[in-house]
């Protein structure tokens, strides 16, 4: 019988704000995920970054501003998070797995993610990133050409664009590994975002969704399954309301209704739903499964979480 394969996407949230928790939370995140290796799925593992791409941002621009101190790019910060999670996860992983009795080991691909640098996002920024600034720094930053914001009563933050990415660049090397059954770790903190100018290839300022990289990578390896790994065990309608209603399996059409009827805010399960609806939608029997990293197992098993189905 063919392996299941599984791209498995993992918010930044679940694995801490700090360097060293990461250490014990990548242990955390290794244990379901050397079970169900051991129990012959394939698994391609995607994460997000938010908290830890912050962390390095703030690190190293010192919380300063542009005084003396060009800011590090967007770009190189979310580069650096994606060898910094990914080393501590190849870690605790083959731990894990040699626990087991498993010699398989894991391999982080640094990604980046081609994105339209006519994209509607970079006329529109919307994600604060790095330190709260005075606004006096703030004026400074700005007047390097950065978009600056007062963030909600905390003080002026840089904002950058999010984009849609379009295509991984490393779709390709990614695939080969997978289908060599190596564990593969790719595209985390949503890619690092680059366009293409006259053929020449550049970073550029901007934070990719984790959530639809996913899908990227999912299609790129023929993934069976997507699965989603978020704060809830399931999806609600009605989410918080003495109405709340937890689904177990819905139909694409059942969740294009739900979200028509605002069920799902656009900072956090929107984009969730979009994605399952993207990679369900893109070929047959292609399912996404929205549950908790302590219920990863018994998702897959059926026993719980949320599936989208066609
Ligand atoms: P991640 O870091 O995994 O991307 P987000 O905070 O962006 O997580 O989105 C997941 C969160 O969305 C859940 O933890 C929950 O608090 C919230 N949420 C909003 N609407 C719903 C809903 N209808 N059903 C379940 N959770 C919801
Ligand atoms: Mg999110």
């Amino acid at each position: 019988m063919k392996a299941k394969r599984i791209l498995i996407s993992l918010g930044g949230n679940a694995l801490g704000t700090d360097p060293v928790p990461l250490v014990e939370t990548a242990r955390t995140v290794a244990e379901p995920l050397a079970e169900l290796i051991s129990n012959g799925y394939e698994v391609v593992l995607c994460h997000g970054n938010g908290p830890q791409v912050g962390m390095i941002k703030v690190g190293l621009d010192g919380g300063r501003t542009p005084e003396g101190k060009t800011p590090v790019p967007m770009a190189d910060c979310v580069a650096m998070s994606q060898s910094y999670m990914g080393h501590h996860i190849q870690n605790q992983l083959e731990n894990e797995l040699r626990r087991k009795g498993s010699d398989k080991t894991v391999v982080t691909v640094v990604s980046r993610c081609l994105v339209d640098p006519e994209d509607p996002g970079f006329s529109n920024p919307t994600k604060p990133i790095g330190a709260f600034l005075s606004e006096e720094e703030g004026r400074k930053l700005a007047a390097l050409g950065k978009t600056v914001v007062e963030d909600s009563g905390r003080g002026y933050r840089e904002v950058v664009a999010s984009p849609i990415p379009l295509s991984i660049m490393e779709e390709k090397s990614i695939a080969a590994l997978v289908d060599a059954g190596q564990i593969v770790i790719a595209g985390g903190g949503g890619g690092i975002p680059v366009v293409d100018r006259d053929g020449q290839i550049e970073p550029i300022d901007a934070v990719i969704d984790k959530d639809w990289v996913s899908v990227l990578l999912a299609s790129a390896v023929n993934a069976d399954a997507l699965v989603i790994l978020t704060g809830v065990e399931k999806v609600a309608i009605g989410y918080n309301t003495p109405g709340q209603a937890w689904l177990s399996e819905i139909t694409t059409e059942e969740a294009k209704d739900y979200i028509k009827a605002g069920e799902f805010p656009p900072g956090s399960m929107l984009p969730k739903i979009q994605a399952a609806l993207k990679f369900v939608e893109s070929g047959d029997d292609r399912k996404t499964l929205i549950t908790s990293l302590d219920r990863l197992v018994e998702g897959l098993a059926g026993e719980t979480g949320t599936w989208i189905v066609s």
